[in-house]
């Protein structure tokens, strides 16, 4: 029994690749010898890409589309994806031909050879401005410092996940998913494939520096509570100097006097305190916001239509 993959494809106004995306992904499952569906989320799209999506799965059997009912982002996308996903494992894939799709072979081989992640390691970022390389660096290191796992530098969504990973990532019930720390987190055996990146074939990336950096505040209060304590040890060091401080000034002004020192020192350590204490508020409210958040247990997503492949694959039958 050949075995069914599903292909999750997350689409926010990519019109302009999509034909050319589908056409070497068909070509790539193809040559497997797997049967296989391809579920195209449209991430509330402005462009003509649910035009595009549209036509694409009249001509072809295999293709799901969900359209979500606004704009949720990529982690949510692909919630949503491996939500609908059937197939014995799922391969997650950009829509904009920047992970190659003849990766996919080698995926499956390693699948096939026990392993339940598979995912594509960059080893060049083609097309990528050295600030967002380096800043990217710099934050996975932060990252892995500050976190218990350990997430892999470099990596992107790109992979396959085994049928019990899907199902182990799609019971995690949290609202904000950072899915690269989400990926490491569930464990299981998992291998790495180095790929060179290529630039973007049409379009334009989504990620401006504000939307990264807040992606980088997600990874971090997702998967650290270090930042949380940092105020105490913050606290311990300024009030070890301040009492050494006060012994010195004491000394001092028992052997030599009062002489009615220092209003610049006196002005700047306020500052600086009142900066510390500003910066551990906000610390503090970053992860505060995220329970706030997490408590209201709201919806992930909706769907505004879902249209499932009319070939209905190969879905596990009853034995
Ligand atoms: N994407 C999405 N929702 C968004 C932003 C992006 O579904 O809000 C999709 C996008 O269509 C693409 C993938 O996520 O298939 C990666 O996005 P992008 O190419 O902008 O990111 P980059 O490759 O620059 O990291
Ligand atoms: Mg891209």
């Amino acid at each position: 029994m050949s075995d069914f993959l599903s292909v999750v494809v997350p689409v926010y106004n990519e019109a302009p690749v999509l034909s050319e995306f589908h056409a070497q992904m068909c070509e790539v499952m193809n040559a497997t010898d797997c049967t296989y569906e391809i579920i195209y989320i449209d991430d509330g799209s402005t462009d003509e890409s649910v035009d595009t999506l549209n036509s694409i799965r009249d001509d072809d059997d295999k293709v799901a589309i969900i359209e979500l009912s606004r704009n949720f982002g990529k982690e949510i996308a692909l919630s949503a994806g491996l939500d609908h996903a059937r197939g014995d494992a799922v391969i997650i894939i950009d829509s904009d031909l920047q992970d190659p799709p003849e990766l996919v072979h080698t995926f499956l081989r390693e699948w096939r050879g026990g392993y339940d992640v598979v995912y594509g390691k960059r080893v060049d970022r083609r097309g990528e401005s050295r600030m967002k390389i380096l800043t990217a660096k710099w934050f996975y290191r932060t990252l892995n410092y500050l976190s218990d796992v350990e997430i892999p530098e470099d990596v992107g969504d790109f992979r396959l996940l085994s049928r019990r990973a899907v199902d182990a990532l799609v019971s995690l019930p949290e609202r904000h998913r950072y899915m690269k720390g989400l990926y490491a987190w569930i464990g299981f055996p998992q291998k790495s494939i180095p790929y060179v990146r290529q630039p973007r074939e049409a379009g334009r990336t989504k990620w401006s520096y504000w939307r990264l950096w807040n992606f980088a505040l997600e990874g971090i209060t997702s998967f650290s509570d270090v930042p949380l304590k940092v105020a105490t040890y913050i606290g311990i060091v300024t009030s070890g100097v301040a009492i050494i401080y006060g012994l010195f000034l004491l000394v001092r002004t028992l052997i030599w006097g009062n002489p009615v020192p220092g209003y610049p020192s006196l002005i700047i350590v306020m500052l600086f305190l009142g900066g510390v204490q500003l910066i551990c508020l906000g610390i503090i409210g970053e992860y505060l916001a995220r329970t706030y958040q997490e408590s209201k247990l709201r919806t992930l997503y909706f769907v505004k239509g879902y249209h499932p492949a009319s070939s209905p694959g190969q879905v596990a039958e009853p034995e």
